[in-house]
């Protein structure tokens, strides 16, 4: 194909693929349900890179997806239609940690780092970056989604942890946005915009991230119930106290039971909260965990088990972490439809029992877990070809209950192709307006098209 052809005079022979497998592991997300390949991968080692291939896509109209490693969800890296031709733009290979300034609490990154690459850069410093979702995603990705993780409850998401970005508009302009400061009041924030915006208003191609002084005393327990509404109950009284809560997780027992068999665990087969409290002195801690305690207990625990050494601890955040894999791999053949609907705490308890509720009484298979800490909680339905409509109604339900008591249609996966229908539902008029930013900074309509607005 001649502007193939084109693309690889332009960048290098080496940095262009149209390798079917390729372009397969390209046009695919964790589960979005069909795989949309692009027709062509361009790999960037640079920005100026990355602004070749911005030409070429303004040349030949041909429309940019960014790629980082595949890790999300709800479809943000499939292109909206499988009749148009787009390429993807792959940054994983910037993945350089230009500076570490223990200092300041903070490190220069390019975008297609992991995010345990960059941790284990910065084992020596006594510092971390919080930011944990259950993939190792890189930091472009992380930042484009807005992700967050189990110590978003204490350390922030994304936003929170990103002081400066440097992004390529489609224009090719390189912007700088955002000061290697914790606060500033200066002009319109266009730093944050980027945050979040899924690849279609510009690529990320450098990030200043906030680091954070590792705990000295850590505080994990994981503790059971006899039902997942007593958990929810316990985690809206936990945060109601005044405890240091660095993590605060909820599983309920099939995602327990699927952990148990995936990791070979034996943790009692019964809804759970897996918590974490960060304390500055040990005093402090012994204080903490008698409260702790009698929260739990009163709200009805059955089983309190505390994570004693450095080594346990990370055996159980080992676990929440994988509990994604371990849920899939125990309904082999089946897609998943994922839920994501954040809500003001106080409604946390009884949006949770109407989830189970609906899932009973639409005869679905679904996991409840969550970073109920923020609010925020995932349906995990496996769905087979004839559950699809059942599980779509279950998950439009859940969306729409979280929009009328004031929550979010997406906590942390974004809206992709998935959500895009609720997006008037729960912005109304603003979102005119996000179309209109839109169009400001990408008037062609090359990036990533068709998606958020
Ligand atoms: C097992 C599992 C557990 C997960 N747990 C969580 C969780 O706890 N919290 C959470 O938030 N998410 C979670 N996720 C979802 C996923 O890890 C996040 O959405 C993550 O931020 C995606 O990063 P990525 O590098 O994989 O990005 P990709 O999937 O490659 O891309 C995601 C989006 O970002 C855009 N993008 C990528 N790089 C750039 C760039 N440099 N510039 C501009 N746009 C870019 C893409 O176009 C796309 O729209 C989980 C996923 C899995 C598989």
């Amino acid at each position: 194909m001649a502007a193939i052809d084109r693309l690889r005079a332009m960048l290098g022979e080496d940095k262009v693929s149209t390798n079917q497998s390729v372009l397969e592991a390209h046009g695919r997300d964790e589960n979005f349900p069909e795989t949309r390949p692009p027709i062509a991968v361009a790999y960037a080692d640079e920005v100026a890179d990355i602004q070749a291939v911005l030409a070429w896509c303004r040349e030949q109209h041909v429309p940019v997806i960014p790629f980082g490693v595949g890790s999300s969800f709800e479809g943000a890296l499939v292109p909206a239609s499988p009749d148009v031709p787009v390429i993807s733009l792959d940054v994983s290979r910037m993945d350089k940690v230009l500076s570490i300034q223990p200092e300041n609490f903070l490190a220069v990154v390019e975008p297609g780092i992991t995010r345990t690459t960059l941790n284990a850069a910065l084992r020596h410093t006594g510092l971390f970056f919080p930011v944990d979702p259950g993939a190792d995603a890189s930091l472009g990705g992380m930042a484009a989604t807005n992700a967050s993780g189990t110590t978003t409850v204490r350390y922030g998401g994304m936003r929170q942890n990103i002081l400066a970005l440097q992004v390529v508009l489609a224009n090719g302009e390189v912007l700088e946005l955002g000061r290697p400061v914790r606060k500033s009041s200066s002009g319109y924030d266009l730093k944050n915009l980027f945050i979040g915006s899924s690849g279609t208003l510009g690529v990320i191609t450098k990030l200043t991230v906030r680091l954070h002084p590792v705990a000295e005393h850590i505080h994990t327990l994981r503790v059971f119930f006899p039902s997942v509404n007593q958990a929810a109950e316990a985690a809206y009284s936990v945060m109601g106290s005044a405890l240091p809560v660095a993590r605060l997780e909820l599983l309920d027992e099939l995602a327990i039971r699927s952990i148990n068999r995936y990791l070979g665990r034996d943790y009692p087969v019964a809804p759970a909260l897996f918590l974490e409290f960060h304390s500055s002195t040990r005093a402090a801690i012994e204080d903490e965990i008698a409260l702790v305690e009698a929260l739990v207990q009163e709200a009805g625990a059955i089983n309190i088990t505390v994570a004693r050494t450095q080594q346990e601890q990370l055996a159980q955040w080992e676990a929440r972490h994988n509990v994604h894999w371990a849920l899939v791999t125990s309904h082999p053949g089946h897609t998943y439809t994922i839920t994501d609907t954040a809500v003001p705490l106080a409604h946390l308890p009884a949006m949770i029992a109407y989830a189970q509720q609906m899932l009973q009484a639409m005869g679905l298979t679904g996991s409840i877990v969550g970073h109920v800490g923020d609010g925020n909680f995932h349906t995990l339905v496996a769905t087979k070809p004839e559950d699809v409509a059942q599980a779509h109604t279950f998950s439009e339900q859940l969306v729409h209950r979280s929009l009328a008591v004031g929550g979010t249609a997406s906590g942390e996966h974004g809206i992709g192709l998935v959500k895009r229908r609720y997006m008037a539902e729960e912005h109304g008029p603003a979102l005119a307006w996000m179309r209109q930013i839109k169009a400001l900074f990408d008037p062609d309509d090359l990036l990533n098209p068709g998606k958020i607005v």
